[in-house]
Parts: C-alpha cells; structure tokens; sequence
C-alpha cells in the first residue's frame, strides 16, 4: 500500500472536496452541501469557503510563467488555487506553482450572501492574467458547495438558482470560460429522474440569463443521494437542456470520483473503457476539463477523497494512461489536492508524458 503523508500538513489547507469528507457527519458527506439546511445557511464550517493561501503569494509576483518542463507539452496542468486576496491571487498562485491552468471559486463558497466583484479586482485579475502568459481558455470556475441545482426544495432550489446565476455572470466579468458544478443530490426525498429534470430546468434558466460561459457538469463517486455517478446520468441531464445552450454545456471528469465510482483507471484497459464510456454517454466532445486527484478510497468506495497524485489508490499509472492520451490534450487539469506539494505534481504529472 502506498504511504500517504500528507495528512501531518493538515493545518495548512484541505480543499473543499476534503473538507465536505472530514466532517464528523460522514454519513452526510458528499450530500452535505446540498442537502443540510445548516450548511446552506453557511453555518457549518466543514463546508470550505474560498482558499487561503499561507502568503506565498505576493501581487508583485507577475512573472511570466517559466513552461520549461511543461513547455511543449499539450497538457495544461495546473491547480484550484487561492482568492484570498481576491481572484488575481489565484492567477499569481498558479504562476508560482508553474501551473498552465487553474480553477478558481468567484466567491466565498461558504456563505451565500457575498459582496459583488469589485471592478478594481476585476481589472487587476485580467492584467494579471495576460501577464501570466497562461491561456484564459484554461481556466476553470468552481461553483460553491451550497448550490444543489436539482433541490427537491422549491425555495431551495430558488437560492440553488440565483447562486448559479451570480457565479455564472461573475465568470463573464472576468473572462472565465467555464463553470463547473456538481449536479445535485435528491437528498432522498426524490427520485433520480425527478432530480435530473430538475437539474437541466435550472440549467436552462441560468444559460438563458447569460451568453458566453459553459456549463461543466462534473462526474461524482456516486455516494449517497448525489446524482452523477454515472456518466448516464450526466447524459440524461444533458439530452433535457434546451437545443438554444447545447454548445454552452460540458463534462469536468475528476479523476478520483471516476475511480471511486468503480472505474478502474490504474490499467491501460480500464482508462479506455472509461473514455469508451464518456464517449458513448455524453460523447468526448463534451469534456472541456479534468479533475486530477488521487483517491484515498477504494474503486468502487463511492467515497470522495483525494489523494496526492501517486500516493492514493489510484497510483502513478492511471495517471500515466491520462497524459499520454491524446484525447486529453488542450484540456484544462486541475489539481483539488491539498496545496502543500502542487508545485512537485504538476511536475510528476509532465514527467509521466513519453514524450
Ligand atoms: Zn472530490
Ligand atoms: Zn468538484
Ligand atoms: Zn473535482
């Protein structure tokens, strides 16, 4: 079994996904965003906000991102890094760790009620941005934890809608090319198909309201209630949005939910049956991102927990079979690892390419 140390630098920072696992209520976990009235209140501090750095990032730090393992590479790997000095931190964070891409929450992911983007911040993010030398098509937008787009709660799915909205019009202030949700959860009081045609109802409502963002549906481990386990289940979402939005809808694939869910990445086999099944579900001209983590939990856990890249169950060759594939060139990969080793990641990740 593969050692795992990351859990002695805790105290720094866990990712979001991390932090919904940890709870003391595992049974809720996964669910828990969604589902519990306390914690879309925002008063469950298992719920991340948005990610602090611990201040290796400065504003005067805009060099220019030095691509030398990375450079020709067709792979743009990069991190879910940090707004905690608004959204041009994330960018500066993403220089530092050599990252060429990043996602990003638009807002506090904890709270609902959050003041609007100052237009200082947005300027600040763009000039940052251009400077970076990283590409704005490799961006990725983390939707909140709070937001379940498929509440079986009419007022709750009301709020779900209006988050959606904000975030989704947030990203178009600062260029943000996607935005990646997870789908929801019937939290047990409905059924799954009444759950999706939920989804895709708020998914037309937010397209409708604005022009140039995508929507990204991310795949789930399939635990509890939460819809998106199976690929089917993103396509059945998909097959109700309206023909007006089709071009503004895609798939985020996190690795360690795909293999949590049962989908063995660790051969050469099970990574192309899995894309064989992306391809027959959503089609593969829907994936505009990935997700890289590890996973802590077995294949087929249904349990969401990520580990540093190699040093989960997942391990270094499932990795292996995804930055060679060409079918995931040009594609934003973000890591949602704790922030303490992405520096030394991405550059594993660019070591397992062939070539
Ligand atoms: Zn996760
Ligand atoms: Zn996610
Ligand atoms: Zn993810």
């Amino acid at each position: 079994m593969p050692k795992r140390n990351y859990t002695r630098k805790r105290q720094r920072q866990e990712t979001p996904e991390q932090r919904v696992e940890n709870t003391k209520h595992p049974k809720i976990s996964g669910d828990a965003a969604a589902c519990n009235e306390n914690t879309a209140s925002g008063s469950n501090e298992a719920i991340a906000t948005s990610r602090t750095s611990d201040g290796g990032v400065s504003s005067s730090n805009t060099v220019r991102t030095d691509h030398t393992a990375s450079g020709k590479s067709l792979k743009f790997v990069g991190a879910h890094t940090s707004i905690s000095g608004g959204p041009q931190t994330a960018v500066l964070q993403a220089v530092e760790i050599g990252a060429k891409a990043f996602a990003l929450f638009v807002r506090s992911a904890r709270t609902w009620k959050c003041p609007p983007l100052k237009p200082e911040n947005v300027e600040k993010f763009k000039q940052v941005l251009t400077e970076s030398g990283i590409d704005a098509s490799k961006i990725v937008c983390h939707g909140s934890y709070l937001i379940n787009p498929g509440s079986p709660d009419d007022s709750v799915l009301e709020k779900a809608r209006a988050g959606m909205l904000d975030e989704m019009q947030r990203c178009e202030m600062l260029g943000i090319p996607y935005y990646n949700i997870h789908p929801g959860s019937t939290c047990g009081k409905i059924t799954v198909d009444e759950c999706i045609t939920r989804i895709a109802a708020s998914a037309n409502d937010v397209l409708a309201q604005t022009f140039s963002v995508t929507l990204l549906l991310e795949n789930m481990c399939g635990q509890g209630s939460t819809i998106g386990g199976k690929f089917e289940e993103l396509a059945a979402i998909i097959g109700k949005i309206d023909q007006a939005y089709q071009h503004r809808v895609g798939v985020c694939i996190d690795t360690c939910h795909a293999f949590a869910a049962g989908n063995d990445i660790r051969t050469e086999e099970g990574w192309n049956t899995l894309m064989s099944d992306v391809d027959r579900t959503v089609g593969l001209k829907r994936v505009k991102a990935f997700h890289l983590n590890d996973s802590m939990f077995a294949c087929g856990a249904h349990r969401d927990r990520h580990a540093h890249i190699g040093k989960g169950l997942i391990g270094l060759d499932g990795f292996r079979w995804l930055m060679n594939d060409p079918r995931t060139n040009n594609l934003p990969m973000i890591l949602e690892t704790e922030d303490s080793m992405w520096k030394e990641e991405i550059e594993l990740l660019y070591s397992l390419c062939a070539n």
